[in-house]
């Protein structure tokens, strides 16, 4: 009998050592989370509003510089994280109207959820129908799927509604992540947790245990004053600071005598580039600096309140022994202006708002304090969180895996990325374009109701002021880049016409959770 007992128990450990455990992930991602406002990255803003939680990410693991999305809005860069596929592929091209995300399609979560790993989503989701390949889900439904910061309503499990009135967006969603691993993990399963916040999004409303940081005024970034000469589709934007924050933005309250729909109407203007003021001594440039600064503050104090929950986070895994097996990711679905050419919104495949903040630890297979500066693509994510877990990659994923430079293996990267972008003209005018960027040069076409190219030099001119299209001596690049970007289309299958691309832009499908229907 002891023998048989024996036996049994080496087997069991053989089988062990033999199957090495899979890695938990924790997916954390925030909203609208510039690069220049994560301190890892010593950018401009590093020094001012440190990040020092979501540092220690990059203090463990590795930090990527040159990450970026393959079309700069919330809903869309989601679905491109989710599927690994480039929008028109995925069929979730924009946010205003151009319906739902098809929940019926491959995903990451669903294939990790096949491969026996317990999946859960809580917070920020943003795609309309509600989350599937997840064994548990808590998301944010109210104001268009954007969510709110005070009174959030979340759907649970895709049918319970809850309205949380006790925390702030971001305290509830760690709240609710904590209280789901520590209740409702299934502890014989791998778990992989998708952590995301509303921060720090429009319209940047912290939690005010953080409204007293951050009273000294920030610098303005060298383009805050940009004239866009060159540059035809940005000199028609619709998001400058100065001409297009409205009054709910910079937390400006209403006359008490307002009616209700008066109340929405005043908070609302400024949208569309009407003159306010909040008294009429402020003006010009001392008015555009005023907008700056509450709108600065409060984005910083937003980005404060995301650090604070992260480092919950990671204190959470450490406490209850879960760090050493456990891969952490922290993203934002995109890039943001912070007053770089006088903005603030994303869209542009300028570098703000592609770019992507990107960290990632795993103790003892990727080493600490290390740095990446291959071209990656927020389509990668899919398949190197796949490959990281031991699980086949579909040949239809767009993405590659990352996962030999993650663990210092040989990696052919890539040599440029592809991007497209469609909404218009709402929220702000950005002309849909598409383009290539080699990391040393950027080529981007307007093509919507305009037929306009730039060419910029990253190396020479990293602010993307001095476009070089069509300027002596740089017809060579351009050919080049021109040939690169037909070849991404064919690779990617978005070889299609302007025509056909206009149509995609001009389609309008209504939302599940649009407005009307609050
Ligand atoms: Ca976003």
């Amino acid at each position: 009998m002891k023998k048989t007992l024996l036996f049994v128990g080496f087997c069991v450990a053989l089988l062990t050592y033999a199957q090495p455990k899979k890695p938990n992930i924790v997916f954390i991602m925030s909203d609208d989370h510039a690069v220049s406002a994560v301190s890892a990255y010593q950018d401009w803003l590093a020094e001012l509003a440190p990040t020092p939680n979501i540092d220690r990410i990059a203090k463990e693991g590795m930090l990527m510089h040159a990450t970026y999305n393959t079309n700069s809005i919330c809903g869309p860069s989601r679905a491109a994280i989710l599927t690994g596929k480039y929008s028109h592929i995925n069929g979730f091209f924009k946010n205003e109207k151009g319906g739902d995300f098809d929940a019926s399609q491959q995903t990451f979560p669903k294939l990790l959820q096949k491969a026996g790993y317990q999946t859960a989503v809580i917070g920020k989701w943003h795609l309309g129908t509600a989350p599937t390949g997840f064994d548990y889900s808590k998301v944010m439904v109210n104001h268009g799927g954007q969510g709110t910061y005070f009174n959030t309503v979340f759907v649970e499990n895709g049918k319970d509604t809850i309205v949380e009135t006790e925390r702030h967006s971001t305290a509830q969603v760690a709240h609710d992540a904590l209280k789901w691993l520590t209740n409702k993990r299934d502890k014989s399963k791998p778990f992989m947790l998708m952590y995301q916040f509303k921060a720090p999004h429009r319209p940047w409303t912290p939690n005010p245990k953080f409204n007293d940081i951050y009273n000294e005024d920030f610098p303005h970034h060298e383009t805050f004053n940009d004239d866009y000469k060159g540059r035809l589709a940005a000199s028609q934007n619709m998001l400058e600071i100065e001409n297009h924050m409205n009054r709910k933005d910079l937390k400006v309250p209403p006359p008490t005598n307002l009616k209700p729909w008066q109340v929405g109407e005043y908070y609302r203007y400024g949208n569309n580039g009407e003159f306010w003021t909040p008294n009429d001594t402020l003006q010009g440039a001392a008015l555009k600096n005023w907008k700056y600064q509450r709108y600065i503050k409060d984005y910083l104090r937003c980005v404060a309140g995301v650090d604070e929950a992260v480092g919950q986070m990671l204190d959470f895994l450490e406490e209850n022994n879960l760090d050493k097996n456990t891969i952490v990711i922290y993203t934002s679905d995109q890039g943001f202006y912070l007053g770089e050419h006088g903005w603030f919104d994303k869209r542009w495949m300028y570098e703000p708002s592609f770019r992507m903040p990107f960290m990632i630890k795993y103790p003892n297979k990727i080493k600490a304090g290390t740095h990446n500066k291959e071209l990656l693509l927020n389509i990668d994510f899919a398949p190197t969180l796949l490959d990281l877990a031991g699980v086949n990659i579909p040949h239809d994923i767009q993405g590659e895996s990352f996962k030999p430079q993650l663990f210092g293996d040989n990696y052919q990267g890539r040599d440029a990325v592809y991007y497209h972008y469609y909404e218009y003209p709402f929220w702000h005018k950005v002309q849909p374009h598409y383009g290539v960027s080699t990391g040393k040069f950027k080529l981007i076409h307007y093509y919507y109701d305009m037929d306009e190219w730039e060419l910029f030099d990253l190396e020479h001119d990293k602010n993307e002021i001095d476009n070089l299209y069509g300027k002596c001596g740089y017809e060579e690049i351009t050919t080049a880049l021109k040939q690169k970007i037909k070849a991404l289309q064919v690779q990617y299958k978005d070889d299609m016409s302007l025509e056909e691309m206009r149509a995609m832009t001009d389609m309008v499908v209504e939302r599940v959770y649009s407005e009307n229907k609050e």
